[in-house]
């Protein structure tokens, strides 16, 4: 019954409703010092531990601007296409909350440090293969502090406070409302963080909270204007934020049809219930009094060290940045590796997706270009094969004990059909165990060459097929599929060294007798 009720909202849903996402992203800066104070900010340092007197808001104390977060700031800003503002002003946001001791937050409310960006990231579809690139835009960039943490202990009835978070610095990003799902939102995150963490900007640890989303959802039919939306707050990993964004989606258009309105509130999201809740109503209070924060001069930029005017206190030049120095420690961006993999070597986007992300890219172009390997079967093994034996030993391909020359080597017999997949594998591991042996040798010493005996897999087809009438039965049918699941039993029979494709030849002449 639930089922059917789901189906038929699904349907429903996507028949007469759009959905709109959009999202504000709080990135923590990588840096050794806070955005306004000296103190350090490791995370899981014990509690207040990195805590200075400008942290804790003690009277007297001021704000000393970090110019490695600016840097930070300036140089994700050009990663994302930003236009950046050579001016940028510093405001104070009030609200009280006790992991906010100075009573406001530094952010910038009037002149962010940047503005109009656009970002292009691979959609990936969680429930069929469609990936798609897609482009958003965003609205502005702006530096902030973070606030404290506070920490509730239920069983002595307190609240403590730990301010080893408040001040370090944040990057706000805000897009336009340009995501249709929990999918498409997911995956501009996904990227986004990738984007983030190449150029060192901040770890992009989500579990950490380095990287938290809130997100902005409305539904409206074709043709409207967007609906009434609502927020919500802190997701802290993309899988939350795919089943928030869908489940929010689901909630306002089961209020809409049966005549109610969305309201315009700020909710969070429960794990464990897959739901979300309301957590404070927006449109009420929450006046944030904005003003300029008066001890920060304006952020003011320079394009090249030339324009840094003359006037300028000799103390203070080596403090200034300039965009020219910051552009020149960008490192290449996740696109430009996934584009130069799709046109130079003629990898699919969704592999050239996994092994960017795997940053098994470099290790491929060096398998094809300095040791001659064919693409096709080189992208195939180090997306397959490599990446899963990495994995699971928790290496990077730089500190694995496969040579690359040893796996340039496993991938030209793989290419030239003497191992199938599933044999590469094994393969792998049992060349890490034999340290001293070639591939050739461990291949023959566990017997892994690629089986083509056709008395040898006849014998197994005829085992399955006996075992399997039922199958056989609704092949016959018309149940098609049968020959591939068929096929992949006779595979699994003879432990996945046989060539796959003769198999499923003699599967399917088989089926015609
Ligand atoms: P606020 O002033 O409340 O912060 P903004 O205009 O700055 O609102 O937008 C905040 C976020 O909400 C942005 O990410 C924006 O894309 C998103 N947003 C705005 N309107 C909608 C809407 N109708 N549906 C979904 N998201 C929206
Ligand atoms: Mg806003």
């Amino acid at each position: 019954m639930r089922a059917v009720v789901l189906l038929s909202l699904f349907i429903h849903a996507r028949s007469e409703w759009q959905s709109v996402i959009g999202l504000e992203i709080h990135a923590q800066i990588q840096s050794r010092s806070k955005l306004f104070s000296r103190a350090g900010t490791s995370y899981g340092a014990s509690t207040n531990s990195q805590v200075s007197h400008f942290d804790a808001a003690l009277p007297g104390t001021l704000p000393v601007l970090n110019r490695r977060c600016v840097e930070a700031g300036v140089l994700t800003a050009l990663a994302l296409g930003c236009d950046i503002n050579m001016v940028s002003k510093f405001d104070r946001k009030h609200y009280f909350y006790a992991d906010l001791p100075a009573g406001y937050q530094i952010t910038q409310q009037r002149q962010p440090l940047a503005v109009n960006g656009q970002v292009t990231y691979v959609y990936q579809c969680s429930r069929t293969s469609r990936v798609e690139r897609r482009s958003a835009r965003l609205i502005q960039l702006q530096l902030e502090q973070d606030s404290g943490k506070s920490l509730h202990d239920s069983e002595q009835r307190l609240s403590l406070i730990d301010l080893n978070r408040a001040g370090v610095g944040l990057m706000e990003i805000v897009t336009a409302p340009d995501f249709c799902g929990g999918d498409d939102a997911a995956s501009f995150v996904r990227d986004l963080r990738d984007v983030l963490v190449s150029i060192g900007t901040c770890d992009g640890k989500m579990a950490e909270g380095s990287l938290r989303v809130d997100a902005n959802i409305s539904v409206n039919r074709p043709g409207e204007e967007f609906g009434v939306r609502t927020e919500v707050k802190n997701l802290n990993s993309v899988k939350s934020m795919r089943a928030a964004i869908n489940y929010e989606i689901e909630r306002q258009i089961q209020i809409l049809d049966t005549g109610g309105t969305v309201v315009n509130e700020t909710r969070s999201f429960d794990l464990d219930t897959g739901e979300t809740v309301a957590m404070r109503d927006k449109e009420k209070v929450l006046d944030y009094r904005f003003m300029p924060e008066p001890n920060l001069p304006p952020l003011v930029l320079y394009s090249q060290r030339e324009s840094v005017p003359l006037s300028l206190p000799s103390s203070q030049r080596p403090n200034v940045v300039v965009l020219e120095e910051v552009q020149g420690q960008m490192k290449e961006l996740p696109e430009d590796r996934r584009k130069r993999l799709e046109t130079r070597y003629g990898v699919s986007l969704i592999n050239s997706v996994i092994l960017v992300r795997a940053e098994l890219d470099e290790l491929f172009e060096t398998l094809v270009t300095s040791h001659g390997c064919d693409p096709g079967s080189a992208s195939h093994v180090v997306r397959n094969n490599y990446n899963a034996f990495l994995d699971e030993r928790k290496l990077t391909w730089r500190d694995s004990p496969i040579e690359t020359s040893v796996l340039a080597e496993i991938v030209r017999l793989y290419h030239e059909g003497k191992v199938s997949g599933s044999a590469v594998s094994v393969l792998l591991s049992e060349k890490t165990l034999d340290g001293q042996l070639s591939v050739s040798e461990v291949i023959e010493r566990h017997n892994l060459w690629m089986l083509r005996d056709t008395s040898v897999i006849e014998a197994a087809v005829t085992d399955v097929f006996s075992r399997n009438p039922k199958m056989i039965k609704a092949y016959k049918k018309g149940k098609v599929n049968q020959l591939d699941v068929l096929a992949a039993k006779v595979m699994k029979k003879l432990e996945g060294k046989a060539d796959s494709r003769l198999v499923l030849t003699m599967v399917s002449e088989r089926l015609k007798d």
